[in-house]
């Protein structure tokens, strides 16, 4: 009798999979999930490798665990992960394996239904409830919140009153099946076009990787729907990767308008035993379609036959902690060894992809125009030099007279800030003492609506004092610029009578606040909506006529290579926020810098230009995608022990031609959590082989000692 050997891969930051004896009758195979001893413990791994040999010497395999085992496409995955990202190959794993612990029970879910008593105050939000009621379908309570748009407070009220009744729900099957035909596209004929190209390159023999390029409001979506349908027909499954899933209902309503049910959801919410029958779902193919967040990329699909990237250029799509990857870089990765067609959508693609369509590697498909004949927002820039607007204020005259304009007809209006909180540096009049954070190089934000200062970088939130903490005078504290809040109350000031809102990020309430908000706002409940970032993506607004940018230069002044690409598309897609309805758009947009080249090319709408003046730029100075860059971030809890390993690894370096080393230099953000951190920077051409390089580096580095790290990030998108 012949015995074996199994390599066992463990998801912890180990690089290499360790050898244990396959114990008689225990047949074993490559991908199993199993469960070994380590030191004094028991735990999970997956076989990497099983080869015949006396196991005499190892310890032995305790047993297989029932989870779907990992197939030969998506092990090759993972490798292929932690040989480009320099990651450690089990912490790889550990973000493709998922355990499965059957005997949590499960919850008993309550739906609601209307009932016959209609309740004894009628309210605009209480009859919206009960119209979107009316079909009879049982549905959850946020369900209908969220489909009549209203607060699950509303409903709440309802029950109370009798008007809907609770019903148990049934367990849920983990999806349904997506109906290709539910309803027909009905497509324009540039759509069509654009549709066609898809579903042709999802028969060739080579998948290949598509930039769907759309203006905003061109029907993307609608489009791209086509290839997900086309999987379906071929009984394959398809992943919509998004930026932002949590908050996108909008997105969910359409694909089930499309497809009758819903998309399978995956993100950081979906926990405990849903979360483990949809791994399952994926691993046995019975899930079909499934959006998800950038994590959704490391499921077990067993057939994948198309992966969109939905707004590939943005920046959410890069993990900058454990594994450092970028989403959009790996997709194109895991449709190439699935060979799945990739389709990366945008309506301002990154450079990246632009070079990769020039280079021939990508191909390209566009729609030029917005869809149903509607225009593309004009838009104009407001020269803040030339504007007199009273201290403490932040509108324009020019843009106080467009709003005012707008909401005379009815319209909505858009304000955005891309910056949290009230006030972005607080200081005492008195001493000048400026509020920092103790544990970051970084200002402490005011946040008027929780009273306090909050750190955004490590969370840290104390209350605003009374007394200055510095010099201890009374009321002494000023802000310095404005945050989202401090517009908010401007707003309200100016405009007393109107509905005004504040999108952000971290309103108190959450995701689920967020969504009926971002409901009643494209139900026109909301005159004036003030937002971040948080609203540029994704949102259809019919209503919205009027963007306002207030500061179109944040973010151009970053020492980040990317700043001037990053600011146009996030104002390219802010202001297509406008005139997405029936009624034509425009925006206005605030600047000190008229004439920067960002600014100059979204007023004109020639984005072509700029995109090639931006190519241009860094073809010259050998920045992505023409060099090659990688840092590596060197942290400690003392700026000593951190400089001086910096040194050290900069010591010897060795680089050869075409390689530059950087540094080491005080990270910009020299403090973060309590840690110090130095920088090194590698900068090489485009041909060298990056990964090569930095393992014979590193390999040369001395050990790390005590609490000091280094994180190594490939293809970085910060340079904080
Ligand atoms: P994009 O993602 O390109 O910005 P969307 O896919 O969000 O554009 O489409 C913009 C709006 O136009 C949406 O409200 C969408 O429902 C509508 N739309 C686009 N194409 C069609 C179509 N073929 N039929 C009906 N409505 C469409
Ligand atoms: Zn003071
Ligand atoms: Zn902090």
């Amino acid at each position: 009798m012949t015995s074996h050997v199994a390599d066992v891969l463990i998801p912890l930051a180990l690089d290499t999979a360790y050898s244990y004896a396959v114990p008689d009758g225990l047949a074993l195979k490559e991908g199993d999930v199993v469960q070994v001893p380590l030191a004094t413990r028991e735990v999970v791994g997956v076989v990497w490798g099983v080869r015949e040999g006396p196991g005499g010497n190892f310890k032995k395999v305790t047993g297989v665990i029932d989870s779907p085992s990992l197939s030969p496409r998506m092990r090759k995955f993972l490798d292929w992960i932690a040989w480009y990202t320099l990651a450690p190959k089990g912490s790889a794993l550990a973000m493709g394996l998922k355990l499965v612990d059957g005997d949590r029970p499960e919850v008993v879910r309550v739906g609601v239904k209307l009932a016959p008593q209609l309740p004894k105050r009628m309210t605009p939000a209480r009859q919206r409830v009960i119209e979107a009621a009316q079909d009879g379908v049982v549905r959850l309570k946020s369900e209908l919140a969220h489909l009549a748009g209203v607060s699950n407070g509303v409903v709440d009220g309802l029950i109370d009153e009798g008007t809907l009744e609770t019903v148990a729900l049934l367990q849920e099957p983990v999806s349904e099946i997506p109906n290709p035909d539910f309803r027909a596209a009905g497509l324009s004929d540039d759509q069509q076009a654009a549709a066609a190209a898809l579903v042709a390159s999802m028969h060739e023999e080579h998948a290949p990787v598509t930039l769907l390029e759309g203006v905003t409001g061109s029907g993307k979506t609608e489009v791209y729907f086509e290839a997900v349908a086309e999987a379906v027909r071929q009984g394959r499954q398809a992943l919509i990767l998004m930026p932002e899933i949590a908050l996108t209902a909008q997105f969910l309503d359409r694909f089930a308008a499309r497809f009758g049910v819903k998309p399978a959801c995956w993100h950081s919410g979906v926990t405990g035993r849903k979360r483990e029958r949809l791994y399952a779902g994926i691993a046995s193919g019975e899930v079909k379609v499934t959006a998800g967040a950038r994590s959704a990329l490391f499921l077990p699909y067993a057939d994948l036959g198309l992966i969109v990237v939905d707004e590939e250029h943005e920046t959410a799509y890069k993990q900058d902690d454990g594994v450092h990857y970028h989403a959009r870089d790996m997709a194109v990765v895991r449709g190439r060894i699935e060979n799945a067609p990739v389709v990366l959508a945008s309506a301002t693609p990154s450079i990246e992809t632009r070079v990769n369509v020039q280079r021939g590697r990508y191909r390209h498909v566009q729609l030029p125009e917005r869809f149903g004949g509607r225009q593309m927002p004009q838009i104009r820039a407001v020269d803040l030099r030339r504007e007199t607007i009273p201290k403490g204020r932040w509108l324009s005259p020019t843009l106080n007279l467009a709003i005012e304009d707008t909401l005379g007809r009815g319209e909505q209006v858009l304000l955005f800030l891309n910056r949290r909180g009230y006030a972005p540096l607080t200081l005492c009049r008195a001493c000048a003492h400026r509020y920092e954070c103790p544990n970051c190089s970084a200002w402490l934000v005011e946040h008027r609506f929780r009273r306090s200062l909050v750190c955004h970088h490590c969370g840290h939130v104390e209350r605003t004092p009374q007394a200055c903490i510095s010099c201890g005078s009374i009321d002494s504290l000023v802000p310095c610029g404005p945050g989202v809040e401090r517009i908010a109350e401007e707003v309200a000031e100016t405009y007393p009578d109107k509905r005004s809102i504040v999108l952000s990020s971290d309103m108190p309430g959450g995701t689920e606040r967020l969504r009926s908000e971002l409901a009643a706002v494209a139900a026109g409940e909301i005159d004036i909506v003030i937002g971040t970032q948080l609203v540029a993506k994704g949102h259809n607004f019919p209503l919205m006529t009027l963007v306002g940018v207030l500061d179109a230069d944040i973010g151009l002044t970053s020492g980040d290579p990317r700043a001037a690409e990053r600011t146009f598309q996030l104002l390219q897609q802010v202001t297509g926020r406008a005139g997405r309805g029936e009624k034509p758009g425009r925006a206005l947009v605030q600047t000190w810098q008229p004439d920067h080249p960002v600014i100059a090319a979204l007023v004109s709408g020639d984005a072509e230009r700029f995109y090639d003046e931006e190519t241009r730029v860094r073809e010259m100075a050998g920045l992505p995608p023409f060099g090659r860059l990688a840092s590596l971030i060197v942290s400690a809890a003392e700026r000593e022990a951190a400089e001086a390993h910096a040194r050290a690894m900069a010591l010897v370096a060795h680089p050869p031609p075409g390689v530059t080393v950087l540094g080491p230099a005080e990270a910009p953000l020299a403090l973060i959590r309590g840690r110090y951190r130095y920088r090194l920077l590698v900068k090489t051409e485009r041909e060298v082989d990056l990964q090569a390089y930095l393992r014979d580096w590193l390999a040369r580095c001395p050990k790390v000692r005590g609490n000091t790290r280094v994180a190594i990030d490939v293809d970085p998108q910060s340079f904080l």
